[in-house]
């Protein structure tokens, strides 16, 4: 063999040894990069990079925690936290009362928040609004409206941070600031929080219900923050799983290029549903029996 030709092979080798250790690099990065850390209802790129991804596997109270529970022993399920802390944590109300309460999350938004504002004063209808600490600052006077028009707020955060990946600390600072930020607007303190993607971990609920706080998720996620849905589509979603005592998630308010024209559509048909089905639309305060002021 020429010298040439073992020099050629020797690169050849240092080339495909290289290559291996770039694949072992990248397969390790990958492997510990969490894909789906905010696989929830509720979940829209508000803070996200829009090229982020919708997660596969989305999780809504009904089918999700068996699946995620034998994947990953430290959480617990919405069912179980609502056991734990049966006056602090709720998903639904009683199931005995032809109740159910609207909830819009991520508000104000000027460009969705007034629209429902105003089909909700059009039926004379009232819902609850969780509201984005740092959105409230950019948008006062619609909180404040909110409030005027007979409607109740609760805490989403400071910045929609996915809260189980901060520390206690942080999770109080969310909290607290957001609920500054609204009694200074509002002249009350909200009692109600609705975690961003409904995720709230033991330690802080445990906090919560200390404070005097109440978490609220849903049993009802109208999907309207995955992929721009019809009118058509986000009522089929809420009919899936509605029943008396429900509390059904909608959204106020988007993310860039986010467009809530779905929500916007059905909810006059959504309102003129339920009340021919006999259902009677309530704040959530009254659907849990519980104050929504602190
Ligand atoms: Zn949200």
């Amino acid at each position: 063999m020429s010298r040439l030709m073992q020099r050629h092979i020797r690169q050849i080798g240092t080339l495909l040894r290289v290559s291996l250790a770039i694949l072992l690099l990248c397969a390790v990065v990958w492997h510990v990069t969490p894909t789906t850390s905010a696989a929830n209802g509720d979940n829209y790129n508000y803070l996200s990079s829009p090229d982020r991804k919708v997660p596969k596997q989305q999780r809504s109270p009904q089918k999700s925690n068996t699946k995620r529970d034998t994947t990953r022993k430290e959480t617990i399920s919405w069912q179980q936290l609502q056991q734990m802390f049966p006056q602090h944590y709720f998903l639904h109300g009683t199931r005995d009362k032809r109740q159910v309460a609207l909830s819009f999350d991520d508000a104000p938004d000027h460009r969705f928040t007034p629209q429902v504002l105003d089909i909700l004063a059009t039926y004379n209808v009232k819902a609850n609004f969780f509201i984005v600490g740092e959105r409230a600052k950019a948008n006062p006077e619609l909180v404040k409206r909110m409030i005027d028009d007979g409607h109740e707020i609760g805490n989403h955060s400071y910045n929609h941070a996915l809260l189980t990946k901060l520390t206690l600390a942080e999770y109080q600072q969310q909290i607290m600031e957001t609920n500054r930020i609204l009694k200074k607007i509002t002249g009350y303190s909200p009692r109600f929080i609705r975690p961003p993607y409904g995720e709230v971990n033991k330690q802080q609920l445990k906090w919560s219900a200390e404070e005097n706080f109440i978490i609220v998720n849903w049993d009802v996620d109208s999907e309207d923050w995955k992929n721009n849905p019809s009118s058509e589509q986000v009522m089929m979603n809420i009919n899936r799983t509605l029943k008396p005592g429900s509390i059904i998630l909608q959204h106020a308010g988007g993310g860039s290029g986010q467009s809530l024209m779905g929500t916007i559509e059905a909810l006059p048909e959504l309102i003129e549903m339920l009340q021919k089905e006999d259902y009677q639309i309530v704040l959530i305060s009254e659907l849990i029996n519980k104050s929504p002021i602190r």
